[in-house]
């Protein structure tokens, strides 16, 4: 058998006419750029998300840097966030002229809140926890540190589209909400692509303007801003693919529940740890294993290809050696990063492919 990490083609064919008319539309209507199918889009996501704004941009990447900008985040700022995140939530606080402050993760992946204040100084303007692998942050703890310090909050959601946490979904509680549509992620378009989402109808408008060369109106620039555009043929893809988001959220939960159940007696795996008030989405299902490396190679060697999320923790990286970290001051992400190791899940995954993985897992450790 030959199990993909993911596998868009399967979702491909089983939509492909209405994807397939979608993308035509487009193109018969040479409107590549901005137009209605992308205000659709919009609004659709805003009514389905339950929030009063989205504004489609480029990408997940530009969304955070554009979300930073216009809540005032600038050079001489510190802006707080996980040690456990792919390099767009770092980079994009650096990109402002702001410096990253990085915290340390519990066992569940996520930034461990009890540390955040130890890090807060005068110069901290924002936080930006990370639902990390489709699994919300303690939000409303988050919430009452950035009101108690007056902090700004921008959750970033790239991996968590429709996650929940004591019934409100991620990107609902801070200032911004970020997404990104990066094909892999639980709702992906054929090519990059990302939103906002608030309820700040100022804020909105201000993203907005800043996406679109600092105008929402032609050859009048209020500001100096950036060209980040949610493109007209993915935002006709999402449009189609939004529909779907809810049964495909619930058919990752049903793999990630198999897996649950078949790799429950593997003592040399520990399986995520999910939190009572959590709706996990599972953009990622990382276990952690002994003999990580040789598990790796051996499952590649069976037919299952596997992933990390991430291998270096973010302050850890090569481009951020100028803040001086070192493993100590990350024990628990340090950790983890020697252990981590994703399994294949998509919505389309069926029960022998579920199945066959774990009977691999099991053989290599002689269960
Ligand atoms: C994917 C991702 C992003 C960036 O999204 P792009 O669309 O690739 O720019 C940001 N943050 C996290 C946590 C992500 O996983």
């Amino acid at each position: 058998m030959k199990i993909p990490f993911v596998d868009l083609k399967r979702q491909y064919q089983n939509h492909k006419e209405e994807i397939d008319v979608a993308i035509q539309d487009v193109i018969e209507n040479t409107s590549f750029i901005g137009g209605p199918i992308v205000t659709k889009f919009e609004d659709a996501y805003a009514e389905s998300y339950g929030v009063k704004h989205c504004v489609g941009v480029a990408n997940g990447t530009d969304a955070i840097y554009i979300a930073l900008k216009m809540l005032g985040v600038g050079p001489g700022d510190e802006v707080i966030t996980t040690a456990c995140s792919w390099i767009s939530t770092s980079e994009t606080i650096s990109q402002t002229g702001a410096t990253p402050v990085f915290v340390d993760v519990k066992e569940d992946f996520l930034i461990d809140v009890t540390l955040i204040e130890s890090k807060i100084t005068e110069k901290t303007k924002a936080i930006i926890p990370v639902h990390f692998f489709g699994q919300m942050v303690d939000i409303q703890s988050v919430r009452m540190i950035c009101d108690k310090h007056n902090l700004l909050l921008v959750e970033d959601c790239a991996q968590a589209h429709f996650a929940e946490r004591g019934g409100v979904r991620a990107g609902l509680t801070g200032d911004i909400g970020t997404f990104s549509f990066y094909p892999g992620k639980n709702l992906g378009a054929y090519g990059d692509a990302g939103a906002i989402i608030t309820n700040n109808d100022d804020l909105a408008t201000q993203c907005r303007m800043y996406a679109k060369h600092g105008g929402l109106v032609k050859h009048q620039h209020k500001i100096e801003g950036i060209n980040s555009r949610l493109d007209t043929l993915q935002a006709a893809i999402l449009s189609v693919k939004l529909k779907y988001i809810g049964e495909w959220t619930e058919a990752r939960r049903k793999v990630a529940n198999q897996y649950f159940e078949l790799l429950e007696d593997v003592l040399q795996l520990q399986l995520p740890i999910v939190h009572d008030d959590s709706k996990h989405v599972y953009h990622v299902f990382c276990v952690r294993v002994e003999r990580r490396d040789e598990l790796k190679s051996y499952l590649t060697e069976q037919g299952v290809s596997t992933a990390l999320h991430y291998p270096v923790p973010l302050p850890l990286l090569e481009c951020y050696d100028y803040l001086k970290h070192n493993e100590d001051d990350f024990p628990i992400a340090s950790s983890l990063s020697t252990q981590i190791l994703s399994l294949p899940i998509f919505p389309e995954m069926t029960r022998e492919e579920i199945q066959y993985v774990c009977d691999t897992i099991k053989e290599f450790y002689l269960i």
